[in-house]
């Protein structure tokens, strides 16, 4: 079946086995990804997974060692960074200090021998879409942080490049200001569908941001999806661990369908582990459910324990509990309860409670 057929746009950028060594070091061990036009993807992961150098195989910057990089159909594997067609936005903004902000994003424009009043009038509806119409004839160091990355953008989307490369566009600012720039990068990326790259540390800008997310760890793929996808459905131990929280537990399956830690059994929606296979059962702090003890009827619902509060903490949305009880054995169970479900059942340190672990909520992994 063609892609046209399933209705599905071919990839536009097109990464196809690359690997970076460094000496004998491998940064990028045989990465492979496909990106469609207009798509907004976020390269996520710790801190020396490899993030950096792919966006710069990318760029241009750094050549990979091996495999290919097609753009829109053209191969550009071994291409300079002056002949290849994106925009690119750094940390640092990396704007000319002795230039106004004005010839900053005029700076690749002079380079395509446009006539100087299209020019003027590119500059002008640039710095319009960014906030800043009034500003053209400062210069960076007059400007704060925030504007100087707006800046940053406008000069990196001014030719119109079919690619656009953020590399940790917002690490620098504060939390506010980023925040907000989220939001407007978001929206531009839209208003222009240009097809997005952005690399980030920070779960939370890549969830909200990219259309998909690429985990990243010891310089492969862990998982390519859409935020709730890798959020739901996390489909490794690392990406449950990486993004979100995630309570832990040795485990061990039981029957194909459950799971056993402390001295309780679980039952849950993953199948096929070997019976009595050592697994890792995780459950999301946020998935824990709290009923009133001895509420349930039999058989009102499955997966249940009880416990005690040991410790609550209020984090201003909710309350962020720790649970003991002789079900769980030694360990600790954190789950996160809204302040209505606390008033309801009337939650303090030292309550008894039921807790539910939904049989579709627990996550279990190989050990
Ligand atoms: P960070 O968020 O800290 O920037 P990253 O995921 O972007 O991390 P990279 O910068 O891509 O990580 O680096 C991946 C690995 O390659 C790291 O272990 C790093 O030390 C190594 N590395 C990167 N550039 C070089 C280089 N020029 N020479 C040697 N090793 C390098």
């Amino acid at each position: 079946m063609t892609a046209a057929s399933l209705n599905v746009k071919p990839a536009y950028l097109k990464i196809a086995n690359v690997w970076k060594a460094f000496g004998d070091f491998h940064a990028l061990k045989d990465i492979s990804l496909d990106i469609r036009e207009g798509e907004f993807v976020c390269f996520l992961g710790p801190s020396g997974c490899g993030k950096t150098t792919l966006l710069r195989a990318v760029a241009g910057l750094d050549l990979q060692t091996r495999g290919s990089i097609h753009q829109g159909g053209k191969d550009v594997s071994a291409l300079p960074p002056s002949q290849r067609d994106y925009g690119i936005v750094f940390q640092s903004y990396a704007l000319f200090p002795n230039l106004t902000i004005a010839k900053n994003i005029a700076f690749g424009l002079e380079n395509t021998k446009r006539p100087r009043a299209e020019i003027d009038s590119r500059v002008t509806e640039l710095l319009k879409l960014v906030g800043l119409a009034d500003q053209g004839n400062k210069y960076p160091a007059q400007l704060s942080g925030g504007q100087q990355q707006r800046i940053a953008l406008a000069r990196a989307i001014a030719i119109s490049p079919g690619l656009l490369l953020l590399d940790e566009p917002l690490s620098a600012l504060d939390a506010k200001v980023r925040t907000h720039l989220r939001h407007e990068i978001k929206e531009l990326q839209r208003k222009l569908g240009v097809t997005t790259i952005m690399v980030t540390h920070d779960q939370e800008e890549a969830l909200s941001m990219a259309d998909r997310i690429v985990v990243m760890n010891h310089g492969v793929i862990e998982q390519i999806g859409t935020p709730t996808e890798i959020y739901r459905h996390p489909a490794t131990l690392f990406v449950a661990d990486f993004i979100g929280e995630a309570n832990k537990f040795e485990a061990k399956a039981a029957n194909g369908a459950a799971v056993g830690f402390g001295a309780a059994s679980f039952s849950c929606t993953q199948h096929g582990f070997d019976d009595g296979a050592p697994v890792i059962a995780a459950i999301r702090p946020e998935d824990v459910i709290p009923h009133a003890i001895n509420s349930l009827a039999n058989g009102a619902a499955t997966n249940t324990i009880d416990v005690t509060i040991s410790e609550m903490e209020f984090l201003g949305s909710f309350w962020r509990t720790r649970l003991h009880g002789h079900a769980l054995g030694n360990e600790t169970l954190i789950a996160d309860f809204s302040i209505n479900a606390a008033r309801r059942l009337s939650l303090t340190e030292g309550v008894q409670l039921t807790v539910e672990l939904p049989a579709e909520r627990l996550l279990i992994y190989p050990r």
